[in-house]
C-alpha cells in the first residue's frame, strides 16, 4: 500500500500519430492514439535525438519493433540556427524519409534483374507524446553499413553488390527528380535503409526557407557525388545517364569487381 504514496511511471504511453501521405504530398487528416511501451534509457544518440526502443500492441504496429526518437533538451536552440522548431523538424524528417521510402520502392520497380534485389526504407510517423515531438519508425535490425555520406562521399565498402546498388539508387533519385535533388546518407541494415538525407540543386526555397534539413548540403555534395560516382550494372539496367566526363574525373573512384 505504501508504494501508492510514490510516484508511479505509467507502464505504456500514449503517442498521437500523424502519417504523411507522399502521393499526394500532405499529412492524412486522421490522427490516432497509439498506446506504445518505450523503454526508459536510450540505445542511441544522434546529434539532435535520442532513440527508444518500443513497440505496441495497436493493430498497425504490433509485431513489430519500433524506434520512437525524442529530442535533446539543448536541440531546440541548435535547430533555432537553422529557423526550425522540433516541430518543423520533426515533420520535415518524416516527410524527407517518406520521399526516400518513395523513392526506393520506384526504384526496386524499375530494376529488371531479380538477382539485383530491392531497397526499402521502413514505415515511419510523426507523433506528439507528451507535448513533445517525437518521431516513430520501424527499427531495422542486422549490421550496420555505410554506402554514401551526406556530402556525396562514396564509402568503401566490401560487399560490392550493396555499394553498387546504394549508389545505382542515389544516381536514380538525382535522374527521376529531374535533377532537382539527390537522396544521399546512404545507410543501413541489409536492404533496408534509414536515415537519409536530401540534398537540392536549390538550396532554398523562393520564400528562403531551408529545403529539407540541416542535412542538406545542396550542390557541394551533387557535385561531390556526381565526382566521385562510377556508373555500374545497376545503373545500366536502370538505364541512367552517365554523368558528364567533366563530372566524373575523380582521382578515387569505387571501381566494381565483377
Ligand atoms: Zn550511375
Amino acid at each position: 500500500m505504501i508504494k501508492c504514496g510514490k510516484m508511479m511511471k505509467p507502464t505504456k504511453t500514449l503517442v498521437e500519430i500523424e502519417h504523411f501521405n507522399v502521393q499526394e504530398m500532405k499529412w492524412d487528416d486522421k490522427r490516432q492514439l497509439v498506446e506504445f511501451q518505450i523503454d526508459e534509457k536510450p540505445f542511441g544518440k544522434g546529434t539532435f535525438r535520442a532513440a527508444f526502443m518500443a513497440n505496441s500492441s495497436h493493430n498497425l504496429f504490433k509485431g513489430k519493433k519500433w524506434v520512437v526518437k525524442k529530442y535533446h533538451k539543448q536541440t531546440v536552440d541548435d535547430l533555432k540556427d537553422l529557423d526550425l522548431d522540433p516541430y518543423q523538424h520533426g515533420r520535415k524528417q518524416v516527410q524527407m524519409h517518406s520521399l526516400a521510402k518513395n523513392l526506393a520502392e520506384s526504384f526496386t520497380r524499375s530494376i529488371t534483374s531479380i538477382e539485383f534485389g530491392t531497397v526499402s526504407y521502413n514505415e515511419v510517423y510523426f507523433g506528439i507524446l507528451d507535448g513533445e515531438v517525437v518521431t516513430v519508425e520501424e527499427f531495422a535490425s542486422g549490421k550496420f553499413v555505410k554506402y554514401v555520406n551526406n556530402n556525396g562521399e562514396i564509402c568503401k565498402n566490401v560487399d560490392k553488390h550493396g555499394q553498387s546498388k546504394a549508389e545505382a539508387f542515389v544516381h536514380f533519385t538525382y535522374q527521376k527528380s529531374e535533377e532537382k535533388l539527390m537522396v544521399l546518407d546512404i545507410q543501413g541494415c541489409g536492404k533496408t535503409y534509414f536515415d537519409p538525407e536530401i540534398a537540392t540543386g536549390e538550396h532554398f526555397d523562393d520564400q528562403g526557407e531551408l529545403l529539407f534539413c540541416g542535412g542538406n548540403l545542396s550542390q557541394t555534395a551533387i557535385k561531390n557525388f556526381k565526382h566521385l560516382h562510377q556508373c555500374n550494372k545497376f545503373c545500366s539496367d536502370l538505364l541512367l545517364t552517365p554523368f558528364k566526363d567533366g563530372d566524373n574525373q575523380a582521382s578515387e573512384k569505387n571501381t566494381e569487381s565483377e
